[in-house]
């Protein structure tokens, strides 16, 4: 057994990456320690039509069959303000990353489930399979990848069955003293049927999340997941030596909401290209992916950062304030944001100004990098 590159993680970001590879005539092995593709699904699967054509992914009924039409943002207090969407799904990701791994078998790579990466060795890849010999080793083993800190929070989303989960509509509740640093949601995956999670930081996630069903009425659980969600931004290196991190692992995802299907995604086919260049040329210098993927999210996800901090400044009473203050051009305006890049919309809907001042603290720098971005919607 010897491959050209050997990826760890068989999710999205590591099977599009290996399909570039593949693509490109290179040889390549996905391995995966869960024993199902896209199972356990550690995922709310929210992403824009237009992200999951951008991943080359052609959405069926049977993965994207949901549309998200509305948005509603509900503040501590239980003020609420509903955003209407458009061009947003619900994808299953049991089928997306099915359908990945589908794509990247049939330009050649091999993907295997139950099989573990343990790390790099000269000349390959060790693994439960035993020692693999690649000249590239690609981790795209997702957030778990990285070390804990205060960037990593905690979560928990189980998949429900409750008549008051009502189709299309997204639910995203803040509360500081339950959640901080993040949120409760509620993604429907048609009607009476939905993924209900919490997020936060140093959070009893599993406690808040019976606490949160209970409050909103109960309903048969499905199926329970807790993960860790990255919202520290992009990693300072992406290569190693022969290592090329992609993904969650290379903490690509949103800054705001943790979502990463699409720019971890886009990273794993950023980083297969990178792959398949240096595996044409030997130059060292052509794995590294990082600029061209920063020249698509850096500055969206500098913004975003700077959204969480003056969000996280923020105590129960003054966002209750601002959801209360936010007008309808607001709402309007948020409506024809652009989901993947969304630092304007959040700015929009928030009244980003105001809240900076009832902040108080917010630095000119933080200030200047999200008014930035933000006069520049849908850029
Ligand atoms: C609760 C929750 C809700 C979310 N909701 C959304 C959402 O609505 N929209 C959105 O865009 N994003 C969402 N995300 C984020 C999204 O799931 C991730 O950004 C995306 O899945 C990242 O893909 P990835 O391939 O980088 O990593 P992952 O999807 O985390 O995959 C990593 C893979 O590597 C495997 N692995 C780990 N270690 C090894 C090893 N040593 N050997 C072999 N395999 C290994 C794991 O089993 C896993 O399959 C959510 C995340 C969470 C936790």
């Amino acid at each position: 057994m010897e491959y050209d590159v050997v990826v760890a993680g068989g999710s999205i970001a590591g099977l599009l990456c290996a399909r570039e590879i593949a693509a490109a005539g290179h040889s390549v092995l996905v391995l995966e320690q869960d024993h199902e593709i896209g199972t356990p699904q550690h995922c709310g699967g929210m992403l824009s039509r237009r992200a999951l054509e951008r991943l080359g992914i052609v959405p069926s009924v049977d993965m994207a069959g949901n549309a998200v039409t509305s948005a509603v943002l509900v503040a501590p207090g239980g003020r609420s303000v509903t955003v209407k969407s458009g061009g947003v799904l619900e994808v299953d990701r049991r089928a997306l990353d099915k359908y990945a791994a589908a794509q990247a078998q049939r330009v050649g790579a091999t993907v295997r489930v139950g099989a573990t990466f343990r790390g790099a060795h000269e000349g390959g890849a060790r693994t439960s399979m035993g020692d693999i010999p690649c000249r590239v080793i690609v981790d795209a083993r997702g957030a778990a990848a990285l070390a804990p800190g205060p960037d990593m929070l905690v979560s928990a989303q189980y998949e429900v069955q409750a008549a008051w989960i009502r189709r299309g509509r997204v639910v995203v509740m803040l509360d500081q003293a339950k959640y901080p640093g993040f949120f409760a949601w509620v993604i429907p995956s048609g009607a009476g049927r939905g993924k209900v999670g919490v997020a936060g930081r140093r959070i009893n996630a599993q406690a808040e999340m019976e606490g949160l069903l209970s409050r909103l009425g109960g309903g048969s659980v499905l199926r329970k997941i807790a993960a860790p969600i990255w919202v520290g931004g992009p990693i300072g290196r992406f290569v190693q030596g022969n290592v090329v991190v992609a993904g969650d692992a290379a903490g690509q995802s949103k800054p705001t909401t943790g979502g990463g299907i699409y720019s971890s995604g886009t990273g794993g086919m950023l980083a297969g290209r990178a792959v398949s260049k240096y595996l044409e040329t030997g130059e060292a210098a052509d794995l590294d992916y990082r600029p061209t993927w920063m020249d698509i999210f850096g500055r969206e996800f500098e913004a975003q950062r700077a959204a969480r901090r003056i969000l996280e400044r923020l105590d129960n009473g003054a966002i209750d304030g601002m959801v209360e203050s936010i007008r309808p051009q607001d709402v309007r305006a948020a409506s024809v944001g652009d989901f993947d890049f969304h630092a304007g919309s959040i700015l929009s809907l928030l009244g980003m100004r105001g809240a900076a001042k009832m902040a108080g603290a917010i630095t000119a720098s933080e200030m200047r990098r999200l008014l930035g971005r933000a006069r520049r919607p849908g850029a």
